[in-house]
């Protein structure tokens, strides 16, 4: 009788491949099944109903039939995908992550400014916690405002407000030793495992071409990229946005850098297809470019910076001091003029584009987020309160909190947008620009980017499972304190951190993205 009862046992697991079989022909359970949703990975194509069995933080199974697991989440009807990658997060705060998470991401990178000091900037971050994973580049203007202004950086987030008061930084060339030495602490944030350096040159455009070629040079000898928010912003030459583009293009032509541009659909403002040109030319001529776009038309920034000086209005092409406002409110010409002068470091949001009027304008953000290679980037910025940034467990963030909506919604709005209401974009692709290729853009100098941003076994189990039909953005500029919708499950290192479209908030499974250390 025994001997039946186990002939059957065996049978029925013969006719039910659904039980994954390890070495020995044992059934395998896994900590974690994703069970019976639609997967999609960007890379090889796959799209079709699988379940994803997730042990030890990887993906250790993807199958066409059931999987056994110890926790299983059912995504019936639901998209499975790899989570998002955003190579632009200004938002390191722990509620700021949080925000992210509920808009799908699962690794939230600080490139186009980055960190300064480095390694101590991660132990700090490695000592809160993250429910997702990040990671840095090495923040030259930082290195720059040590150097011209003697102000040493010390991982406050308040020291690039306190530094818009002076302005030598900002318009002073420097003399070639002390270029050196802003070079010599940039590969000191490199050797303490940086991503890249971070080149917010928009900030500092008096800075010499001279010093960007050592940049440049700087990371070429390191292979990593350089993340640039470009020179200038302006549809008039010169000192144009396309000026600032091809400066890139050309650091990138003659270093063999790989020069990687922030936010393609605000630095170009109205001169988008010019620039898009311009870009395509150097990808197709084996230019090392590349370059990422968030779907928004509104820009944010301190009100302080450069670009709001002079003759901004035309530079800006046609910009009105109503473009700019503080949490909410918009800017006169007296009003704007007093804020500069009294609290420079004050975070505004500014609209360079008015695609919800303007159907042109609509085309050349379009052109912009829909750059063939390029990356959907969030730019997403801190949370604030009162003007300071919200630090430490708060959680909801409170009524009142502060931030461009893009901190929040970023890549709902974009599925959500892009694929469902207007189908601009089909969604395999889609993902490919959330998750595909910003670890493209990263794996060659951070091979760690090669388990990242794929569903497949041995990729890490950083995985979103969505409802494509809900999936949406809610956050606005006048209320931008709401999280997304539409993610059941964010799992990031096997590890769900949002349940049931819940944020679970004792879940911290996030790790640092680091290159290795070089000792010192
Ligand atoms: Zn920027």
């Amino acid at each position: 009788m025994r001997f039946v009862l186990l002939l059957l046992a065996t049978l029925a697991l013969a006719a039910h491949p659904a039980l994954a079989q390890d070495a020995g022909g044992r059934s395998k359970s896994y900590a974690l099944v994703i069970a019976n949703g639609r997967a999609i990975d960007p890379e090889t194509g796959l799209d079709a109903v699988r379940w994803i069995g997730i042990q030890d933080g990887r993906i250790a199974a993807i199958s066409a039939t059931p999987l056994e697991g110890a926790q299983v989440l059912d995504a019936a009807g639901l998209v499975i995908a790899p989570g998002f990658i955003d190579l632009h997060s200004h938002g390191q705060q722990l509620a700021g992550a949080r925000m992210q998470a509920f808009d799908g991401v699962t690794t939230a990178l600080e490139l186009e400014a980055g960190a300064l000091p480095v390694a101590s900037t991660y132990e700090q971050v490695a000592k809160e916690g993250r429910p997702i994973n990040y990671g840095f580049s090495a923040n030259w203007l930082f290195a720059r405002i040590a150097e011209k202004e003697g102000m040493e950086p010390d991982g406050s987030p308040s020291f690039f407000a306190r530094a818009q008061s002076r302005s030598n930084w900002q318009h002073a060339l420097a003399s070639p030793v002390k270029t050196a030495r802003i070079v010599a602490r940039v590969e000191q944030g490199l050797k303490e495992g940086a991503l890249g350096i971070g080149v917010l040159a928009g900030y500092a455009p008096g800075f010499g071409h001279k010093e960007f070629y050592a940049l440049a040079k700087l990371a070429k000898t390191y292979d990593v990229p350089t993340f640039t928010h470009v020179r200038f912003m302006s549809v008039i030459e010169p000192q144009s946005s396309f000026e600032a583009f091809e400066e890139i293009v050309s650091l990138a032509a003659t270093t063999g850098a790989h020069m990687h541009i922030a936010h393609l659909n605000s630095n170009s403002t109205r001169d988008i297809p010019a620039i898009a040109e311009l870009l395509r030319g150097a990808r197709a001529r084996g230019v090392p470019v590349t370059t990422e776009a968030y779907p928004y038309a509104a820009g944010s920034t301190v009100v302080g910076a450069e670009m709001f000086r002079g003759n901004w209005r035309e530079r800006l092409g046609g910009a009105a001091a109503s473009d700019i406002e503080l949490a909410g409110k918009p800017f006169d010409d007296a009003t704007l003029a007093d804020a500069q002068e009294k609290t420079p470091g004050a975070i505004v949001v500014v609209h360079y584009m008015r695609p919800e009027t303007s159907p042109a304008d609509q085309a050349f953000l379009d052109e912009a987020v829909l750059f063939p290679g390029g990356a959907i980037a969030s730019d997403a910025m801190p949370w604030l309160l009162d003007g300071k940034t919200i630090g430490g467990d708060t959680w909801p963030l409170p009524a009142g909190a502060y931030s461009h909506p893009r901190s929040a919604g970023t890549f709902s709005r974009f599925l959500r947008d892009y694929v469902r209401e207007r189908g601009k974009i089909d969604l395999r692709e889609a993902l490919g620009k959330v998750s595909l290729i910003p670890a493209q853009i990263l794996e060659d100098s951070v091979p760690a980017m090669k388990l990242k941003g794929r569903l497949k076994v041995g990729a890490d189990a950083d995985i979103v499972v969505f409802d494509p039909a809900a999936v949406s953005d809610r956050a606005t500029y006048t209320a931008p304190n709401a999280t997304s919708v539409g993610m059941k499950f964010v799992i990031v290192n096997g590890t769900p951190v949002i349940r049931e479209g819940e944020l679970v908030r004792d879940a911290l499974p996030g790790l640092p993205v680091r290159r290795p250390v070089v000792a010192h």
